[in-house]
């Protein structure tokens, strides 16, 4: 500390600046996505085959090929509680680490619920309310997205039912609580709610639960709700291209710095905060603009960009899901309780599983005690306590940089920092006190999932 700043630290948009439009990188696509397939037909589906999950507006926007796709001004609106969000340039972090190269990091933070999932959850809600439902069901792991839908929730006037993976669940009671002030619903998943969660625990009462299982649950319940709609916050083609708010303010305001990335990170689960940032980028370079290169971080207990494999699976566990291509660990996979930093979802958003197949990103895993580490460090020096998941991409961050202090070249690093790690200080203080392990992910059980996977 001690350091006078004397470089501009913080590039601030006003509010006409939120995007009027998001970006849907199907326009630019070099190539054309496989088709989704119904479970039962192994036929592509149609726009019907969704509508008892989504409404009509939603589902539109998953088949257009509209570049850019009006967001509504109610949405802007409640965007603007707080969008445009900040970019930062970690000036101190940089000084930390001795390097010639710029860093930079969009923080989505600062909205309600502390992560970028508030702006799909906003639109979700927004389309469902226009369209008649009263009732939204949908699952959360680590408990921003039910937090966020929560909000959202609130905000339009929607009934919420959350079901939340057991093991978070014991482990994070703020999120609940913070679900339940704003007025959600929220069962430990494997529940009694569906018929689905009773069949798992009569076979493993004390199920720790999975993203797999609760999806399984919460499209059950959606389905036998009349007036209820199924809702998530990342994979699927619309969640993603809501996000691209993100991308869109930083190119702006990278603008404002003058300064271009060579090098733009993403932590991925789903995939939904790293197309945020990464799609409006990757649209530029689709368009003829130049390239950049454009990493996806994954913790090595979950790795299934860098070690799954790129096939037809299912979205869940119970196999109700139309099948997507995508880079998958298999839908039985079940996250290993130690692992403490969130991110664990079987599959890849079948967006990025695209862009990963053809080259256009590549991708690395991190173990999760060197992500707490750099969580700390940056903590220390930007004052900022990221939440677990973006640590990935802040780690593979200061990787990169730290290369370009041995090679003394000056790369411009911008990464995404899509929540803050205030309802995760449990996780936080098992790393202060030395009680994490890494985990890497068995090879046998990649195989294992390989050979399980549907045939189509
Ligand atoms: C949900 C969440 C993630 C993982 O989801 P993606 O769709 O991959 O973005 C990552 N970071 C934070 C802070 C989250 O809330």
């Amino acid at each position: 500390m001690g350091r006078t700043m004397t470089k501009q630290t913080k590039f601030v948009l006003d509010e006409e600046h939120i995007p009027r439009s998001w970006y849907n990188i199907a326009a630019d696509l070099p190539q054309a996505p496989p088709p989704v397939l119904h479970p039962g037909t192994g036929q592509p589906i149609g726009p019907g085959d969704l509508a008892p999950l989504f409404p009509m507006e939603l589902i539109k926007q998953v088949v257009s090929t509209e570049r850019e796709i009006e967001i509504p001004e109610p949405v802007r609106d409640a965007y603007r509680l707080y969008r445009p969000s900040p970019l930062f340039r970690a000036h101190r972090l940089e000084q930390a680490l001795d390097t010639p190269a710029h860093i930079y990091y969009k923080y989505e933070g600062g909205s309600p619920s502390g992560s970028h999932k508030p702006n799909t959850a906003i639109p979700q809600a927004f389309y469902n309310k226009q369209e008649g439902v009263t009732r939204l069901a949908t699952e959360t792991g680590a408990g921003q997205w039910g937090s966020a839908l929560a909000f959202a929730g609130a905000a339009f006037g929607l009934e919420i039912k959350v079901y939340m993976v057991r093991s978070s669940y014991d482990q994070k009671p703020y999120r609940r609580v913070l679900m339940e002030t704003y007025g959600a619903e929220v069962v430990p998943s494997p529940s009694v709610d569906t018929q689905y969660g009773r069949s798992v625990l009569a076979d493993t009462p004390a199920h720790t639960g999975s993203l797999g299982i609760a999806i399984s649950e919460a499209i059950e319940d959606t389905v036998t709700h009349p007036g209820t709609k199924y809702s998530l916050g990342s994979v699927f083609d619309f969640v993603l291209l809501h996000q691209t708010v993100i991308g869109q303010e930083s190119i702006e305001q990278m603008e404002m710095a003058g300064e271009e990335p060579d090098v733009i990170i993403g932590c991925a689960g789903g995939g939904s905060n790293f197309a945020g940032l990464t799609f409006p980028w990757l649209g530029r370079t689709f368009r003829g603009g130049r390239a950049y290169r454009v990493i996806a971080a994954e913790p090595e207990a979950a790795p299934s960009l860098t070690r799954g494999v790129y096939a037809y699976d299912f979205g869940d566990t119970a196999k109700m899901t139309p099948l997507v291509k995508m880079y998958t660990l298999g839908s039985g996979f079940i996250p290993e309780p130690i692992h403490a930093g969130g991110l664990r979802y079987h599959g890849m958003s079948p967006l990025v599983s695209l862009l990963k197949d053809i080259g256009a990103i590549e991708a690395q895993s991190v173990h999760q005690r060197a992500c707490f580490e750099a969580g700390v460090q940056f903590a220390r020096t930007e004052g900022i306590l990221p939440a677990p998941e973006p640590t990935h991409a802040l780690k593979v961050a200061v990787d990169e940089a730290l290369e370009a202090r041995e090679s003394g070249e000056e790369r411009v690093i911008l990464f995404n920092l899509c929540g803050h790690g205030h309802f995760d200080l449990s996780a936080y203080e098992r790393h202060l006190s030395g009680q994490l392990e890494d985990y890497e992910y068995p090879a046998e059980r990649v195989e294992a999932a390989l050979a399980a996977l549907p045939r189509v």
